[in-house]
């Protein structure tokens, strides 16, 4: 035992000259007593005959799903942009066509990771009035079904292993149904699932948050911190704004780079493009600024693939690109 503590302790400090801390000396000589000795004793650092070989890292393959049409007047999105101005004093009042977006991630340890879940098959019915004719899904033919979607991407929904929630409105927390009872993991942020149920109590933001959505049927699993490296190259952040514990996630695949999966971070690529303001549909604006420049600075570290939450051209010309992103 001892003569691997020494080794292990040869390896970190040939790696990184100087001195260890009397923590990391602790970590290495109670990992040394422990029966099958890890060496890399999880701590996020390799010896340094593994640095440069990037066996650590899981690189996953990543499919957008398409899950239908919405239509939409674009001051939802964008502030200002069906406003009256003087030089436009009767602007045209219409509406975009917008895709509901959800994602498939098979992680190589992880299994399939559903990213957000769509509307439930029966919207119509469930959605309050005001809500289906602000945001009618009039395209949703069999192939948009979350089932069908999955299938075509080449999973059953009983394949799906955890589902990561960006946020809780309706329009993306109405599959969840077919999770009930199951004990898959649905990730989302603490302060979501608190928004959820103050909305809906309140009556604040009911009609965006279904009271039939409160589901503890479901295998709630809050996430607390504002960045979560979920699986290893899957990292989910906390970017509040649209709502208040929005949740974005990075993908990282082996040959397609990474993939920033925005919910309604941006419901729509003029919005990140072009830095615009995020419309009606914008909870709190501060926060969401805040959350824009950390996204920016992310995009451009990674050099990373915006998938916006309803942008219908940018998922048509993922999806043309490639069936699966690996
Ligand atoms: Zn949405």
């Amino acid at each position: 035992m001892e003569q691997k503590f020494a080794t292990v302790l040869y390896w970190t400090w040939s790696c990184r000259p100087g001195m260890l801390s009397a923590e990391e000396v602790g970590v290495f000589a109670r990992a040394c007593q422990q029966p099958g000795l890890c060496i890399t004793a999880n701590w996020g650092r390799s010896p340094c005959w593994l640095e440069g070989m990037d066996l650590m890292a899981a690189k996953s393959k990543i499919s957008l799903l398409d899950l239908g049409r919405l239509d939409v007047d674009d001051g939802f999105f964008i502030r200002g942009a069906t406003a009256a101005v003087q030089s436009n004093p009767h602007p045209a009042y219409e509406r975009r066509r917008v895709a509901v977006v959800a994602a498939v991630i098979e992680h190589p340890q992880a299994g399939p990771i559903l990213f957000e879940t769509g509307c439930a098959q029966n919207a119509q019915e469930e959605w309050p009035e005001p809500a289906w004719e602000a945001f009618p899904r009039n395209v949703y033919n069999d192939e948009h079904h979350l089932g069908n979607a999955l299938a075509a991407a080449g999973y059953g929904i009983g394949d799906i292993r955890a589902v990561v929630m960006g946020h809780l409105h309706l329009d993306h927390a109405g599959g969840l149904e077919k999770f009930a009872g199951s004990d898959v993991p649905i990730y989302a942020h603490e302060m979501e699932i608190k928004e959820h149920y103050y909305a809906v109590a309140t009556k604040e933001d009911i009609g965006a948050y279904l009271p039939t959505y409160l589901n503890w049927q479901l295998n709630w699993q809050p996430l607390h911190r504002e960045e979560t490296e979920l699986f290893d190259g899957l990292t989910v952040r906390h970017m509040p704004g649209h709502t208040p514990g929005l949740l974005t996630m990075q993908v990282e695949t082996q040959n397609s780079g990474h993939f920033m999966l925005n919910s309604d971070l941006y419901h729509v690529r003029d919005v990140f493009e072009q830095d615009l303001t995020q419309g009606w549909l914008g909870r709190d604006s501060h926060n969401w600024h805040r959350s824009h420049r950390w996204m920016k600075q992310l995009q451009h570290r990674y050099s990373a693939t915006m998938v916006y939450g309803h942008d219908a051209s940018v998922l048509e010309e993922l999806r043309q690109q490639a069936k699966t992103f690996d």
